[in-house]
């Protein structure tokens, strides 16, 4: 999905699959509170207009990292926050969170109604979760208007917002979606199911996928771009070894954006190296 700061328009959507919920416990911190209690109520336009979409319905609560609005499911929405922010600081090696003090802002619309509402507000055409900044916008209810357990889109847009807590500066397009994308449909899934869900997607090659500057707009190339991006994320911490290198990674290609150059982090030459590699891989899917 479309995100991070300032960059505005439509989204993907993203066919999301209701599974049972796990048995997890439920975020010590989690404290449902009135909107004047709240530690920070200092919104976006974006988050204004929210609110102001059936007003008088709207929770909150907080928790550790996150200030929450909801219609339902505070705790379940609070204990996925959490979640993944925890999973997401991990996976890029527990370094100091740059918005420590500061809460993050998510904004759980329950009816699809009250989400074309607010979408129709933003100008963006078509999205169900949207990051923007410290913000994170979705509709938090799956096809058949329960709880979405699954939460793949709240994995890809949640990973945007804990991303940018960590690391400051501009990736490209592809490794930013990439990453995104890695967590709502990789670690979402089996890896079986991810290869599955993968292999149906045209193949976007690495020249061109490097090169995109701006999101895709034919459906069929929005589809390849985030898959085969996702598919390079996979590829790029498919052991434990390569997903330490992961961090390192992403700080080059923030500081220069020269893959050529990034690639030699994981011991390869150079990008026919990496490229000749990611082939053999590739050809799994
Ligand atoms: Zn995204």
């Amino acid at each position: 999905m479309r995100s991070s700061w300032g960059k505005l328009a439509a989204a993907v959507a993203i066919v999301c699959v209701i599974q049972p919920a796990h048995a997890a416990s439920l975020p010590d911190s989690f404290q449902e509170k009135s909107w004047d209690r709240l530690s920070d109520r200092q919104l976006s336009d974006w988050g204004r207009k929210a609110l102001a979409v059936d007003a008088t319905r709207w929770r909150h609560g907080e928790t550790t990292h996150f200030i929450l609005h909801y219609l339902s499911d505070g705790e379940l929405i609070a204990h996925r926050s959490e979640s993944f922010y925890a999973e997401i600081r991990e996976f890029f090696g527990n370094r100091q969170d740059l918005l420590a003090g500061q809460k993050s802002q998510v904004f759980a619309f329950t009816e699809p109604k009250d989400w074309q509402a607010f979408m129709r507000g933003t100008g963006v055409l078509y999205a169900i979760g949207i990051t923007r900044g410290n913000e994170f916008f979705y509709l938090a209810t799956g096809e058949d208007g329960r709880f979405d357990f699954k939460g793949k889109v709240q994995a890809h847009e949640m990973t945007h917002l804990v991303f940018n807590r960590f690391f400051v500066g501009q990736l490209p397009l592809w490794l930013n979606e990439g990453i995104a994308e890695y967590f709502g449909q990789r670690k979402t899934a089996t890896l079986a199911e991810f290869r599955r869900q993968m292999r149906g997607s045209p193949r976007y090659t690495l020249d061109r996928l490097f090169a995109v500057k701006s999101y895709p707009t034919n459906p069929l190339d929005v589809q390849s771009f985030y898959a085969e991006s996702a598919i390079l994320v996979d590829f790029l911490t498919m052991t434990d070894q390569r997903r330490v290198l992961l961090p390192r990674f992403v700080d080059a290609m923030i500081r220069l954006n020269n893959v050529n150059n990034a690639v030699t982090i994981y011991g390869y030459r150079n990008l026919a190296d990496f490229e000749y590699a990611y082939r053999f891989y590739r050809a799994g899917f």
